[in-house]
């Protein structure tokens, strides 16, 4: 599939912590970007943009759009060829209504997005920011389908509404682009489907799991302590160059697992203390999974989620992504290293 690079991209979610880098590199590229953001007005969370704006090569257009208003992206959609559809929440705390907060924005934003794909002419091809949820649910699948690493060719069967249900809302999107891919064939549908992302932000103003995973390692949030679990980490920057080359590469297809290497909570603690030392209220201890469990409706946490997570291992085969889109990752450690760097420099963390 080629991609007249003259004409703009359309990055729904604009201003959100991944498509930032995305909608940087495109305009710094010399492409033209329209984004959505929900409110174009609120300089807090659209000033970084304009800012990545002044100066690069390409001109950035701002449209309002939510995903859960039919027609929305209609307009900001006219005259482009790439698509890449971001924007769905990233939250997993503090939920009061799963369905509406996450499921109905995730799947119905992208029917939504892929309805309005079907009637502006000019697409063709749409990346969807997919995840690694949505080829797992809890890292205990790996063990019960006897699996060394998963891969592109797997599916979260285990998430529902009521468990881990981030990671079906995920799947349940990525699901209805694959079903909506189908019906037609003017444009195709690639998916890059990262790990937790980290990596310096370009924003302060997100609601991203991602920002406030590693300030709570800091912050003292967790100073008794680190469950046993394994996170499959991709840097922002390698995700969101991923998205770019997915939609330029002319011979790509398929899911694409974003991974660059899967550490222990611990192990990013002994990293990030490696490098920034001990002015931090750091986890103690890798706490023992009898306790987690005890402790974790406490934490805002089920006792399912930590049977099912903590001290299983969790991996991924990220061959595919680099076959496909010649993408290279970051090491972890750098990754670590420049997103709390930027937190210090924002002021959002603080020595104690
Ligand atoms: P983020 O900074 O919170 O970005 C989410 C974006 O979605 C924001 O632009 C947000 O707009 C927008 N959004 C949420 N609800 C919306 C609605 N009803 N209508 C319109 N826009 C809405 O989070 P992120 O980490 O960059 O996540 C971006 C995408 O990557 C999501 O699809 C997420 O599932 C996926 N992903 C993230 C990770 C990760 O580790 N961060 C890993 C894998 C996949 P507002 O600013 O107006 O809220």
């Amino acid at each position: 599939m080629q991609i007249d690079k003259t004409k703009p991209v359309l990055v729904t979610g604009g201003n959100g912590y991944i498509a930032s880098w995305i909608v940087k590199y495109l305009l710094a590229d010399g492409h033209d970007v329209h984004a959505t953001v929900r409110d174009p007005a609120n300089s807090a969370k659209t000033g970084h943009l304009l800012k990545a704006a002044e100066g690069s090569r390409g001109k950035l257009t701002l449209f309002k759009a939510d995903l859960l208003k039919d027609g929305a992206f209609d307009a900001a959609m006219q005259g482009c060829e790439l698509v890449i559809h971001t924007a769905s929440p990233f939250v997993i705390k503090g939920l009061k209504d799963a369905q509406k907060e996450l499921v109905d924005p995730a799947v119905m934003g992208t029917k939504n997005v892929l309805d309005a794909a079907n009637r502006v002419q000019s697409v063709k091809r749409v990346v969807l920011t997919a995840s690694v949820v949505s080829v797992y649910g809890d890292a205990q699948d790996m063990s019960d389908q006897k699996l060394k690493a998963f891969t592109e060719a797997h599916w979260n069967t285990t998430s529902t509404v009521t468990h881990q249900p981030y990671n079906y809302s995920k799947v349940a999107a990525e699901k209805v682009g694959w079903e909506i891919v189908k019906k037609q064939s003017r444009w195709d549908f690639i998916t890059i489907n990262p790990g937790l992302v980290f990596g310096p932000s370009l924003t302060t103003a997100s609601d991203s799991t991602s920002l406030s995973t590693i300030k709570e390692l800091a912050n003292g949030h967790l100073a008794t302590g680190v469950p046993n679990m394994e996170i499959a980490i991709v840097d922002v920057r390698d995700a969101a160059r991923a998205h770019i080359l997915a939609g330029f590469t002319l011979t790509a297809s398929g899911r694409h697992l974003a991974v660059s290497q899967s550490v222990t909570m611990w192990q990013m603690v002994q990293t990030l203390k490696a490098r920034f030392g001990n002015g931090y209220r750091w986890p103690m201890m890798v706490v023992p999974k009898p306790v987690v469990w005890l402790m974790a409706p406490v934490a805002g946490y089920s006792r399912k989620f930590v049977s099912r997570n903590a001290g299983w291992p969790l991996k991924f085969d990220n061959s595919y992504i680099q076959k496909d889109l010649g993408l290279t990752f970051r090491p972890v450690a750098e990754t670590l290293g420049d997103h709390f760097q930027q937190m210090l420099d924002d002021g959002v963390l603080k020595p104690r």
